[in-house]
């Protein structure tokens, strides 16, 4: 292929990540270009042919995904929908033979990830989750210290994510969502977690704290702390909510310590390390992410964030959901 070419991406799902900053992304990208969108809204969608010039006919149902598969000005699906309906939406994608990019949560369970990345291996075609930190320069001064050992193993860290939920939404949800805020922004910290031990935790342990809402959040938890042990002994004490703000990541070696607050922002994030402030510029994530995906594709490699990583995350997710069940049991 043409590594010049730009390749087509559909977006599906049509809500606030994709108006937000996904589509704007879209016009920042050097490897990536909107050539469809899929959504339930064919009002909608005729707004983002206009906006982003792209045919009508590029605009897509659900349920009519299967179509992609004859439009030659699409390379990558990006599913941009709630958690619960992204193997159905990465399904589709797949079959129509389409490169896939997933939104985070990867699924709602190991077991539906497993269907994503089983689809995506018959039909020959990339996965990749949306995880745009990895893409961002003040998580990479944290990859490369893990890399060089400079501070030595991280042994101590705390992380939170959090945020106070105000309207009703999919996000409370358990039918769409999976869990609480856990899947939805506690799966950044245990992320963030993951790539400061350069490891996959060995146990968990959590607590679901109590409801100050209980009407709002009918079947998902509000609150929730939990504790990753890693192979070597390391500890992330972790928190996150949908009642509370928090946006911090801590963590501490022998030679030195690394913070960043706030933490998991799209940007305007900021931190330092014992040696003294990060002194970064900002960097447009979702352009640098999407590009990234472009470029595998392009040049045949693997996505760093691929279905492994999410599928990984999830079994994290698992096991602090069924240490909270547990009474707080340390599970393996
Ligand atoms: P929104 O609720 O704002 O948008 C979701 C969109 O999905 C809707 O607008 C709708 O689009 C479509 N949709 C299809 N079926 C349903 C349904 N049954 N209920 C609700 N929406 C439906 O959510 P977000 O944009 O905030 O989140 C979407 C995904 O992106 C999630 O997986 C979320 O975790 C992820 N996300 C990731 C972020 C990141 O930083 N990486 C940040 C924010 C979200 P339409 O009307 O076009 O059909």
């Amino acid at each position: 292929k043409d590594p010049m070419k730009k390749l087509g991406v559909a977006l599906v799902g049509l809500g606030m990540y994709s108006t937000g900053q996904l589509g704007p992304a879209l016009k920042q990208t050097k490897h990536c270009r909107l050539s469809a969108v899929v959504t339930g809204s064919p009002e909608k969608g005729r707004q983002w042919a206009r906006d982003y010039g792209f045919p009508e006919s590029s605009v897509y149902g659900y349920d009519t995904m299967g179509r992609l598969a004859d439009n030659k000005d699409v390379d990558i699906v990006y599913v941009v929908t709630p958690p619960a309906l992204h193997a159905r939406d990465c399904i589709a994608a797949a079959k129509a033979g389409k490169h896939v990019l997933c939104e985070k949560p990867m699924e709602v369970s190991t077991a539906q990830c497993d269907v994503i990345i089983n689809a995506c291996k018959a039909a020959g075609v990339k996965l990749s989750i949306g995880y745009r930190l990895h893409f961002d320069p003040f998580h990479e001064e944290l990859r490369k210290l893990v890399r060089s050992q400079e501070f030595g193993p991280f042994m101590t860290m705390t992380g939170g994510f959090a945020f106070s939920m105000q309207k009703a939404q999919w996000r409370a949800e358990k039918a769409l969502a999976g869990g609480g805020p856990l899947m939805d922004l506690g799966i950044y910290v245990v992320q963030e977690a993951c790539m400061a031990a350069g490891a996959t935790p060995v146990a968990a342990t959590a607590t679901v704290h109590p409801k100050k809402r209980p009407e709002f959040f009918k079947d998902v938890e509000e609150s929730i702390s939990w504790t990753l042990e890693f192979p070597n002994g390391a500890k992330c004490e972790s928190f996150t909510s949908y009642d509370a703000g928090r946006n911090d990541f801590r963590a501490e070696a022998k030679g030195g310590w690394f913070e960043l607050k706030p933490a998991f922002n799209y940007g305007g994030i900021a931190g330092a390390t014992s040696r003294g402030p990060l002194v970064i510029a900002g960097v447009n994530q979702q352009a640098l992410q999407m590009d990234d995906f472009a470029l595998c594709v392009l040049n045949g490699q693997e996505s760093r964030v691929g279905g492994a990583m999410g599928r990984r995350d999830m079994a994290i997710v698992e096991a602090i959901y069924a240490s909270a069940a547990g009474g707080g049991k340390r599970v393996e």
